[in-house]
This record gives C-alpha cells, sequence and structure tokens, in this order.
C-alpha cells in the first residue's frame, strides 16, 4: 500500500539551501512543511566532502547566514568539520530535526491541478501545494571513464568520496585534476606522500588568502560586539563585489594584479623553471573559479610532487600512463575531477503541466527565471538553480535572496497557483545569455559553469543587483490563480 502524505511544502534537501528556507518559512509562522533528505544527516555538500583540507574558499563570516552569525569560526575560512557543526547546530537551535525525513531520495516530482506528488524511492508520496529543490549543484561526482581504471589494484577514489580507511602516508598517490577540491587536498597529501603526481590537464589562477585562527580575544569580541562582525562581513563582501567581480567582467587593471599575485607565489615557491611554468594558465583570469590557497604552490614546490601535464592514455594494475610515454607507480588515485552539474535535477523526474518533462525543457541546458521558477511548472522553486552560481562571493548570500522571493511568492499566492509566464522568462533568458557571452567565463570552451556552450550555473551580474531583483518580485510577472485548490 502507497503511503501518501499532505504537507503545504515539500523542500528536497538538507543543506545550507533546505535549512535556511526552513528556518525563514518557521519565522513566518509557516510549519506546514517537510524537509526531505537521502542521507541520514544534514549538511549536504559539507557532509559529503570529508577529503583531507577540506575546508571553505569563501571567509566563513560571509559563508554562514545573516541571520544566524557565528563568532566562533575558528579560522578565517573555516574547516569542513566545523561548517557541518554549524549546520547540525543551526538544525538544533531552529528546531529543524523534526520536520526532515532523513532516508528519503526522492526520485519523481509529479504536478497536476495544483498540486505536486514528490515520490520517494521507499515509496512514500508527499502530496504539496510547493514543491522547493534545494539539491544543491555540485553533488554527483564525476570520474570520466580513463582506459584500464576498473583495473587498477590500489585503492581509488573520488575527492568528495574519500574512504578514510586507507592510509595515505608514505604512499604513491596520483591525484588527477587541479581544481578547488584539488587545490585543498593536495598540499595535506604532499606532506606526508611518499612520492604525489599531479595530473593537471589546465592551471588555475590562484591568490593567496592569508588564512590564520582567529584569536580568542577576537572571538569575544565577535560574541560581545556583533555589529563589528557585521562590518567585517559587509568588508568581505565588498571585496568580491568590488575587488572580483569587475574581473569577471574583464576589468584589465584588477585582471593584471591577480596575474601578477599568481605569479609572485609560483616563483617564491617553484623553484624548478619548467614546473613553475607549467602553472600559468593560458585562459582569462576567472574564466574558471579564482581559487584561493595559501599552501598549493608551496606543495607543488615539494621534491615528493611531480607535475605532470602529459594527458593519461591508460590507467595499469600500479600505475597511470601519458600519452607522452610517462608512467608513474601508484597505491592510490585520487579523481578530483569534479561533479555533473548539468542538467540540473537530474536524479529526479519532474514532470509539470500536462505531463510536460523537465528534461526535456531543458535538453539544451538549465535555465529558470531568476534561478527560481520555470514556466510549464507551477508552484516549483528552486534554490541554487540555474545561472544563480557565484565566482565571486558567497552563495548563502544569494540563498538568503532567494528565501525571500520565495517567501513573497507564497504570500501572493496563497491557496492558489502560481506560475512565471513565458514571454517573461524567454525574455529573461535571451538577456541573461547575452550578458555572460561579455563575461569571462564564456572566454573558455569548457567548464562545469557551462552546458552545450551556453554558460547555465551562473548569474549574469552583481550578488547586489540579483538580491535587489530577488527581493521585490514583479507580480505581472507570474500567473496567478488565488481560487481554493480542490485538496
Ligand atoms: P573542478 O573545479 O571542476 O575541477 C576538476 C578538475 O579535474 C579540473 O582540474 C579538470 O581539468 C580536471 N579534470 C576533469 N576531467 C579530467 C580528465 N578527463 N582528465 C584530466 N583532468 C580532468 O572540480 P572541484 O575541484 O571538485 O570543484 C568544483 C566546484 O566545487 C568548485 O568550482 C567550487 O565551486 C566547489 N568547491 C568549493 C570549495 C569551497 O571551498 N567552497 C571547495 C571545493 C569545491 P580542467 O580544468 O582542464 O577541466
Amino acid at each position: 500500500m502507497v503511503d501518501c502524505k499532505k504537507k503545504r511544502i515539500v523542500i528536497v534537501g538538507s543543506g545550507f539551501a533546505g535549512l535556511g528556507m526552513a528556518s525563514r518559512l518557521l519565522e513566518k509562522g509557516i510549519n506546514d512543511f517537510v524537509i526531505l533528505e537521502k542521507s541520514e544527516g544534514v549538511g549536504g555538500t559539507w557532509r559529503y566532502n570529508t577529503y583531507p583540507g577540506a575546508e571553505c574558499d569563501i571567509a566563513s563570516m560571509l559563508y554562514s547566514f545573516s541571520f544566524a552569525p557565528n563568532p566562533a569560526w575558528d579560522f578565517k575560512w573555516a574547516k569542513q568539520p566545523q561548517i557541518l557543526n554549524y549546520l547540525e547546530k543551526f538544525t538544533n537551535d531552529r528546531d529543524l530535526y523534526s520536520y526532515i525525513k532523513f532516508g528519503e531520495k526522492v526520485t519523481d516530482a509529479l504536478y497536476s491541478n495544483g498540486r505536486w506528488d514528490i515520490k520517494t524511492k521507499n515509496g512514500t508520496i508527499y502530496n504539496c501545494q510547493f514543491f522547493v529543490s534545494a539539491i544543491g549543484q555540485l553533488h554527483h561526482p564525476s570520474v570520466p571513464n580513463f582506459k584500464g581504471k576498473d583495473r587498477f589494484l590500489g585503492n581509488s577514489f573520488h575527492s568528495a568520496e574519500w574512504d578514510h580507511s586507507v592510509k595515505y602516508e608514505g604512499k604513491k598517490i596520483g591525484v588527477i585534476g587541479v581544481g578547488a577540491s584539488a587545490a585543498q587536498l593536495i598540499p595535506e597529501l604532499a606532506k606526508s606522500a611518499k612520492k604525489l603526481v599531479v595530473y593537471q590537464r589546465s592551471p588555475n589562477w590562484i591568490i593567496n588568502k592569508h588564512d590564520r585562527p582567529y584569536s580568542s580575544f577576537e572571538k569575544r569580541l565577535a560574541k560581545k560586539l556583533p555589529f563589528l562582525s557585521k562590518i567585517y562581513r559587509l568588508s568581505l563582501w565588498c571585496q568580491g563585489e568590488f575587488l572580483i567581480w569587475p574581473v569577471i567582467k574583464g576589468a584589465k587593471l584588477r585582471g593584471s594584479l591577480v596575474r601578477r599575485l599568481n605569479n609572485l607565489e609560483i616563483k617564491k615557491h617553484v623553484k624548478n623553471r619548467d614546473k613553475a611554468s607549467k602553472l600559468i594558465p593560458d585562459y582569462a583570469v576567472g574564466a574558471k573559479r579564482i581559487l584561493l590557497s595559501d599552501k598549493y604552490y608551496k606543495a607543488i614546490g615539494q621534491n615528493n610532487v611531480t607535475l605532470e601535464t602529459s594527458a593519461i592514455s591508460r590507467i595499469g594494475k600500479r600505475s597511470v600512463e601519458t600519452i607522452s610515454g610517462n608512467k608513474h607507480d601508484h597505491d592510490i588515485i585520487v579523481f578530483a575531477t569534479g561533479f555533473h552539474t548539468n542538467p540540473f535535477l537530474k536524479e529526479i523526474n519532474v514532470l509539470g503541466k500536462s505531463g510536460f518533462e523537465l528534461k526535456e525543457s531543458w535538453k539544451d541546458g538549465a535555465f529558470a527565471y531568476l534561478g527560481v521558477t520555470t514556466h510549464k511548472f507551477p508552484n516549483m522553486f528552486m534554490l541554487y538553480g540555474p545561472n544563480t552560481n557565484t565566482g565571486h562571493t558567497s552563495i548563502i548570500y544569494k540563498l538568503e535572496a532567494q528565501f525571500e522571493h520565495i517567501l513573497k511568492l507564497l504570500s501572493i499566492t496563497g491557496d492558489g497557483i502560481i506560475e512565471v509566464k513565458d514571454s517573461v522568462e524567454k525574455q529573461y533568458n535571451a538577456q541573461a545569455q547575452k550578458k555572460l557571452s561579455r563575461l569571462a567565463w564564456s572566454k573558455i570552451d569548457a567548464s562545469w559553469y557551462k552546458d552545450g556552450g551556453r554558460v547555465t550555473n551562473n548569474w549574469y551580474g552583481s550578488s547586489y543587483e540579483y538580491n535587489k531583483r530577488l527581493r521585490a518580485p514583479i507580480v505581472k510577472n507570474f500567473m496567478v490563480t488565488t481560487s481554493q485548490i480542490i485538496q
């Protein structure tokens, strides 16, 4: 027998997005909701990514909810365990645990007559008026299908599926990929690996964090005088908005400053000229995520670390071979090769009005009006949806704007139905793509920000503009049926 439960709102996912949304709903007096979470705990990406050195590359005073400041961050850029702990404490403090159903993997979301049926793998159906997706963009590990990969006799795993039973000290390790995850785990592995080979396809622009622990005096100050933390948070936001965002827009002076800082660090830490020359990207600053690290180039400069830039031809039983004929022996291979980010919501079969498939709608790349609503899918809201990612600031800042946007749409809709107008969404999307085509992200052929040549993941403007637009929804852009729905 199918177990069917009725709720006003179903939120899928309990990372920053789902928890923050739930907390804001409760503050508004809305408690007829459930959060469905496939794993056995909250935290989303901060639960899965436990690789050595995992931390946040956005400073924690900004990478946290403005309505739940934490004066107790140990470092300026918090480590993964403390971020997970922050989210668990937030869930507890806000009494959210009783709203979460763990181990509920959503398989289908089917719309009919003003209601959604959200089906889970366990066979439960949650019938609701509003479906809120909070499943994130970065949670499907991508492991390239290298020839011979499955015959490797050592240990191998993706950075987001770290096998903590495997000891890496004194081992011969290969790390494939040099993105944001690799830049954090490579320095940790380099400390104790016998030999570490870093397989780099393309280097990154990297600048220093100047990270350090907060002193107990600073923590006490932040606790006693919260406005100081607010000012600091604002200054962090300003750095992203006025220093990094212009670089993505193509500002020459600030772009050359990033290049100079990057090159100086390489010169300082990587004495081998051949190695150093391979570390300088040949693409526009900001086209891929600008990485922040105090430790990466130091690690690459170590004698036990080899930088391999020839493409991988095959993986042997105990080695990795390259097309230039190099063969490196390995006990462990780490795939720091990123995530499948497109299409969005790929693991859920979403059918909107008249059974229209979301996958069909997004066959040429995902889109959504302001990243939150999409035509033919009434009463469905996305958090961290298409074209909402950022390369210069905290995603939490944008999530908070999305929470307020959704709360306003909920109040406009009441018991009825809301759907963005087709013409509005089309016009918005055309404008977004036009603006995105002028930004650094469009200046390279491929990255996880792109799908089929279009930038589908990132927002085209400053985070200030995004915030402003989201917090004041234009009611006439939506079709709203306020009549009572038959339940
Ligand atoms: P990523 O940035 O997509 O990096 C993947 C790496 O694997 C790249 O160096 C890529 O090379 C390489 N690669 C992929 N396929 C390959 C192949 N077939 N052969 C050789 N190399 C291959 O992935 P990520 O490092 O996991 O980071 C993804 C995103 O997660 C980040 O951009 C960031 O938004 C987020 N993240 C955030 C934090 C944080 O601190 N907040 C930390 C980690 C990750 P190419 O560059 O040549 O494609």
